[in-house]
């Protein structure tokens, strides 16, 4: 039985550059992967494919009716099967039923029956857990889910969004939380802010994944780090990722925080930068 896995984060946080290092490194163990990529950018899969267009399972739905498997795939590296599940259309949105629909295709043409994948792996826009992008969490499509964060509050924030909605879903059959992705770590400053916040909320930070030359030099080529960097420092830091999130890890139902406390803990970390005097400090530089 396949393992369904779900990965979010807000925009721009390296949601899917983590979730195809993650899928490179199963596939390179022996694995037999599927990304599907359910963020309206659609571009989950292409450093898996070296950067080709994929047209997206929405699009074809609407285009031609009822596409098939080869229509909405391709085969990647290692042999990761890649979907792009795609997004609302813009100005008129999907009702939440965007992900749904494409979810609903992929099963009803037997994709899992027939490629039997050892894990498939969801890479969820989580800028806003709306009905749409909540789908994987919700519907019991995913059994665990994993957010990837840096230190920056509007990524904290957004991952605070995720533990809502997912402690929301979660008693009636939805997604657990695996834990925390702290990626783009840069300082120690980093990665003690999202140790606390993760302990705050009740979860735990389950790899720190380094800001890394490595990672944007992979992209200009269209590649993984596990592609174009085998023997990096940066391509175990995801091996050893992928053998977590592969392996039986531990769920839990996250506490989020609620939005004025979720603010006071932001506010006690700016003192730490301040030295506590964070007023004095702003009237200084103006
Ligand atoms: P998302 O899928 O969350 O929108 P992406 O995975 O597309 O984000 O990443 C956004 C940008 O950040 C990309 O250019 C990517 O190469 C870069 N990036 C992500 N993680 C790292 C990292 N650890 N080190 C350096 N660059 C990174
Ligand atoms: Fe947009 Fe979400 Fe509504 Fe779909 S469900 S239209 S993605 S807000
Ligand atoms: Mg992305």
């Amino acid at each position: 039985k396949p393992k369904h896995i779900a990965i979010y984060g807000k925009g721009g946080i390296g949601k899917s550059t983590t979730t195809s290092n993650i899928s490179a490194a199963l596939a390179e163990a022996g694995h037999r992967v599927i990304q599907i990529g359910c963020d309206p950018k659609s571009d989950s899969t292409t450093i898996l494919r070296g950067g080709e267009d994929l047209p997206t399972v929405l699009d074809s739905l609407r285009d031609s009716g009822r596409p098939t498997i080869a229509d909405v795939s391709a085969i990647g590296f290692g042999g990761v099967l890649c979907i792009e599940a795609g997004g609302p259309v813009p100005g008129v949105g999907c009702a939440g039923r965007g992900i749904n629909a494409a979810v609903d295709l992929l099963h009803e043409l037997k994709l899992f029956e027939e490629f039997k994948p050892d894990y498939v792996l969801y890479d969820v826009l989580g800028d806003v857990v709306c009905g749409g992008f909540a789908v994987p969490i919700r519907n019991g499509i995913a059994e665990s889910a994993f957010v990837v964060t840096s230190s920056d509050f509007m990524a904290i924030f957004a991952a605070n969004n995720l533990f809502k909605a997912i402690s929301k879903y979660a008693p009636s059959g939805g997604a657990r939380l695996g834990g925390v992705i702290a990626n783009s770590i840069q300082t120690p400053y980093a990665s003690a802010l999202i140790d606390d916040f993760a302990s705050r909320t009740g979860t735990n930070v389950v790899g720190y994944v380094p800001r890394s030359l490595t990672v944007a030099q992979s992209e200009l080529y269209g590649q993984t780090v596990i592609e174009a960097a085998p023997t990096s420092e940066q391509a175990d830091v995801y091996r050893q990722l992928a053998r977590h999130i592969a392996g039986d890890h531990p769920v839990s139902i996250p506490k989020p925080l609620n939005a004025p406390a979720l603010k006071q803990w932001a506010k006690q970390w700016g003192d730490r930068v301040f030295g506590g005097a964070a007023e004095r400090r702003l009237v200084e530089v103006v």
